[in-house]
């Protein structure tokens, strides 16, 4: 079992009912990919993958789609619109080949130069829907909701209103800090609401081990305070990289990858009108950056608390 909090070890969801069967993403690399469909196979055979949900863009998430040529392949109209933005595999292969030749390089080689990106020809959706869509896999009823932008530029969550579950996709991290990628740190925040106004109890991140509702309330209430903190530190004029340090020695926690932290404080920025750090080639520098003041040790010192309403 590999540590799912680690970037690119992302976690699939499988809905199967009746002989067909609705994946929730995809893998990093066309190898997972069928590995994971080769689970399929296993633990429900003669059953066909009519749908592929896409929870978002990220290529840890959706690289495996053209393993799965006959299935429809769904997301959200925004996250679709934002794929050309996304860094491709071959761009991720050359930064991670540069080695310690800079920062942001060595960050790359360090967390994805493991992967093997070989093959991957990035596919699209074949549909994509905005709000809601309700999809019939079998005789089971499945809803995709729009999160909107948050970590991504359009985050779907997959709904089983008869079990009581939902497939987050990286609206939600369990046990790491999350990765914004958009301009909206407060969508984040938003997002675990929608997850939470499903009245569902059983919740699969994308990242990080299954949870439930007062898991969820707890990432909520944790990212609400990381969200004032940095917004308050645009207010105050403190520039972006000291500002993300500042929450990182507040917020870092025990959860995985503190540096991540340096992409909700540029996305509060954002929000807040101070522009920086907005494309994901800068993020990604950023946390490299924040990642080697963390490793330093002076700065960070925790003093995150699990807030009351967690419990
Ligand atoms: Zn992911």
């Amino acid at each position: 079992m590999h540590d799912s909090t680690a970037w690119g070890c992302s976690n699939c969801g499988l809905i199967a009912s009746d002989g067909q069967a609705l994946l929730v993403d995809t893998q990093f690399t066309l190898d997972a990919t069928r590995t994971l469909l080769s689970a399929v196979a296993e633990t429900v055979p003669g059953t066909e993958i009519t749908t592929v949900v896409n929870s978002h863009g990220n290529g840890d998430h959706t690289w495996g789609n053209q393993l799965l040529p006959e299935a429809e392949i769904v997301t959200s109209a925004s996250s679709a619109a934002h794929l050309c933005h996304e860094m491709g595999p071959e761009e991720l292969a050359r930064l991670c080949a540069q080695g310690d030749t800079s920062p942001v390089a060595a960050y790359a080689a360090q967390h994805f130069g493991a992967f093997d990106f070989s093959g991957v020809e990035v596919t699209g959706p074949t549909r994509t829907f905005d709000g809601r869509l309700e999809i019939k896999v079998g005789t089971t009823l499945v809803e995709l909701i729009d999160l909107g932008p948050g970590h991504s530029a359009g985050d779907v969550a997959v709904h089983v209103p008869e079990d009581g579950i939902v497939f987050t996709g990286d609206a939600l991290f369990n046990g790491a800090h999350m990765v914004t990628w958009s301009s909206s740190f407060s969508g984040c925040v938003a997002a675990c609401d929608m997850l939470l106004a499903t009245g569902a109890e059983t919740f699969v991140p994308g990242h990080g081990r299954i949870t439930y509702r007062p898991g969820v309330r707890e990432i909520r209430d944790r990212l609400e305070c990381i969200g004032q903190a940095a917004a308050a530190h645009a207010a105050a004029g403190i520039p972006l990289e000291a500002a993300a340090r500042l929450v990182c020695s507040e917020y870092a926690g025990d959860w995985a990858h503190p540096e991540r932290l340096f992409t909700a404080v540029a996305a509060a920025y954002q929000e807040a009108g101070v522009p920086g750090a907005e494309d994901m080639f800068s993020r990604v520098a950023g946390m490299a950056q924040l990642a080697n003041a963390c490793s330093a040790g002076t700065t960070i010192i925790s003093r995150w608390v699990r807030s009351p309403s967690g419990a």
